[in-house]
């Protein structure tokens, strides 16, 4: 890994009732000293979740992120929550472009960079996310594809202590799939060299993977040069994996 220290994230997208605190609360006694030492935490449970979540992390070392933020503070959005009332319900991360709502919600790489920037503005840290689809794989586009996202979606003046950067292979999420360690180094290297086009601070960026990592296969995935973490999906919800996928560092 190329950043100090590796992060685990954990996205549990629209999953979880009140009683997964106990889920939480599994994670929070794995953490112990030992792990902490090694590895940052970051659980992302539904934004209903978010200040039952950060007040059972709050001094544990775990932080709580959101899963999405809307690009203006507050206002006639209906439905729809500022990166400032993510912070203000504990959050100190929030993930914003990720492939499901790139999809099902047609969001744009300049709607993604707006919140970005709307996440900054709060305070929090932005986590993007990048992936190509399996035609643009396939195709041999994955590496341009990704470079266009970075370029569209990352604003000018990234600073390391506020962006990290998710390559999810949109084929690989959910699918127990995964690419080739020289796939992922290669694409790592790309996403590295881009960001190092809008960011001087590029080489301390943390760079997650994400797509079907699990217990069984994280190690090779997270061994990968300029892989700084991962970014898991279903294997997050379950503590015990949560806390296996940690525990390879
Ligand atoms: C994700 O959607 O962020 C993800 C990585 O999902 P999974 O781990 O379930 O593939």
């Amino acid at each position: 890994p190329a950043a100090s220290r590796p992060l685990v994230a954990g996205n549990w997208k629209m999953n979880g009732m009140r009683h997964a605190g106990a889920e939480l609360l599994a994670m929070v006694e794995g953490y112990d000293s030992a792990l902490a030492a090694r590895v940052d935490l970051l659980v992302c449970p539904p934004a209903t979740l978010l200040a039952q979540f950060a007040a059972t992390a709050a001094e544990t070392g775990i932080a709580i992120g959101a899963q999405d933020c809307h690009s203006a503070t507050a206002g006639a959005f209906t439905g729809d929550l500022s990166a400032e009332m993510l912070a203000d319900a504990g959050a100190s991360h929030v993930i914003v472009g990720h492939s499901e709502r790139r999809t099902l919600h047609q969001e744009s790489d300049a709607l993604v960079k707006a919140k970005v920037e709307a996440a900054w503005r709060a305070g929090l840290v932005a986590i993007v996310c990048v992936g190509e689809s399996e035609a643009e794989r396939r195709s041999g586009a994955a590496l341009e594809v990704v470079a266009a996202q970075i370029r569209g979606s990352v604003p000018q003046g990234a600073r390391g202590d506020r962006l990290i950067v998710a390559y999810e292979p949109i084929w690989a999420i959910g699918t127990g799939l995964v690419p080739t360690v020289a796939d992922v180094e290669d694409m790592h290297g790309t996403i590295r060299r881009v960001l190092g086009e809008v960011s001087g601070e590029a080489a301390a960026m943390r760079l997650l993977y994400g797509g079907s990592v699990k217990p069984e296969n994280c190690d090779a995935l997270l061994s990968a040069r300029d892989v700084d973490g991962a970014l898991v999906g279903g294997a997050s919800l379950k503590a015990a994996d949560f806390l296996a996928i940690a525990n390879i560092y």
